[in-house]
């Protein structure tokens, strides 16, 4: 059976605009009622990464939290809560009043889930992982709707649908989790588990404005100019991928996605709604990481050369607050201080700026997704054999 992802388009974050296109949306998907029942306990799960500012396109935008809450308030479904688990420490209030999501929530007086306390969850049919963590809040909803950010990803090339539901596992145990899986690919099957267990019911993306580069928090935004919607996140990635000019097959959650059954990425097996063709929405030139790990120029250099891609801190843009340390989720930290050895906390007479111990470091990038100035970024080293 096909899946179905609705592309529709929007400009800019206008709120009628916005709402029109959400209403579009649902109604070529069937209708809430093919999703989530009145009396459901439903969980709007926004990404809320960190509290930058909204411009930067690095959290879902409020007008698209908004245009979702509204209308399903407006369809009778009034038992909707909210939340994530930011990447900072700290509460997800404070994070969701920075990123204008706990004004919309306040005002459409919808409640904030409890993302403080958590319980661990056994899941036996896991593949790679059989136990998470999971926010209360998450757990006491029957129904997630996740409302995820088009955005580039270092670990996964991309962040969207599969990855958002990350934000459900609790604080320090995304840390954790890192050092678990710290490779792309088991990374990708945990998170496929966690998306098996929590089984979204419908994932909206947010890709009026996106990010590309340096993502998920520190790259460019972009104007897309559309919204994605589907109750298959694979799919829904998939035509992400297919709008940036990506091979869906080269990212890890997509493929693994595909091969564990939680959704189809071929073209044959989507069906696109709401746009006639695909191509006049894509983004050829979207800077996503496009390349095989070894093809092309990287397949002659890694004859010669070990390459290997690793987060550097660009000196002139760090002001040495240590976010980068702290959000290390290694026991011993790949990263420090130079003058106080591996203390996460500067003193005012410090001059450097945190160095990498690249040979503990897992390049989980955790670093380079909490930094607040943009100064990490993630370059390739060339390691010759001879
Ligand atoms: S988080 Fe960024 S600005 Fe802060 S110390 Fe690390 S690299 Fe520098
Ligand atoms: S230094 Fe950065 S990339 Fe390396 S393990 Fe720590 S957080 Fe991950």
């Amino acid at each position: 059976m096909k899946s179905k992802v609705a592309v529709i388009p929007c400009q800019g974050y206008d709120e009628f605009k916005v709402n029109e296109a959400i209403k579009k949306g649902i109604s070529l998907l069937g209708g809430w009622e093919s999703f989530v029942k009145p009396e459901e306990k439903i969980l709007l799960k926004p990404n809320l990464l960190n509290r930058a500012d909204v411009e930067r396109a690095v959290t879902t935008h409020p007008a698209v939290f908004r245009a979702v809450a509204r209308n399903l308030l407006d369809n009778g479904y009034l038992n909707v809560t909210y939340g994530d688990s930011p990447g900072h420490p700290g509460s997800v209030e404070k994070t969701a009043e920075a990123c204008g999501i706990k004004a919309v929530a306040d005002d459409l007086q919808i409640a904030l889930a409890d993302f403080a306390q958590s319980k661990t969850i056994d899941y036996v049919h896991g593949r790679t992982s059989r136990r998470f963590e999971i926010s209360q809040g998450v757990l006491d909803s029957d129904a997630i709707i996740n409302i995820c950010k088009m955005k580039t990803h270092q670990l996964e090339r991309i962040t969207g649908a599969v990855k958002n539901m990350f934000g459900c596992v609790h604080g320090i145990h995304k840390g954790a989790a890192h050092v678990k899986y710290p490779d792309a690919e088991s990374f990708a099957k945990m998170l496929i588990d966690l998306n098996f267990y929590l089984k979204p019911r419908l994932h909206i993306m947010d890709g009026i404005v996106a990010m590309e580069g340096n993502g998920p928090a520190s790259g460019n935004p972009v104007n897309m100019n559309v919204i994605l919607m589907s109750g298959d996140p694979v799919a829904l990635d998939s035509t992400f991928c297919r709008l940036v000019n990506l091979n869906p097959a080269e990212v890890p959650t997509v493929y693994y996605g595909s091969i564990y059954g939680l959704g189809n990425w071929e073209n044959d097996k989507i069906e696109i709604v709401g746009v006639d063709d695909l191509i006049y929405y894509c983004n050829p030139k979207f800077d996503v990481a496009r390349e095989k790990k070894y093809s092309g120029k990287w397949a002659v250099i890694g004859r010669l050369a070990s390459v290997e891609k690793r987060p550097v801190i660009l000196k002139k843009k760090c002001i040495r607050c240590g976010a980068c340390i702290r959000a290390c989720p290694l026991e011993e930290k790949a990263l420090y201080f130079p003058e106080t050895s591996g203390s996460t906390k500067p003193r005012i007479a410090e001059k450097g700026v945190p160095v990498y111990n690249y040979k503990k470091c897992i390049k989980c990038y955790c670093c380079q997704e909490m930094c607040p100035e943009r100064a990490i970024v993630v370059k390739r080293k060339f390691i010759p054999f001879i």
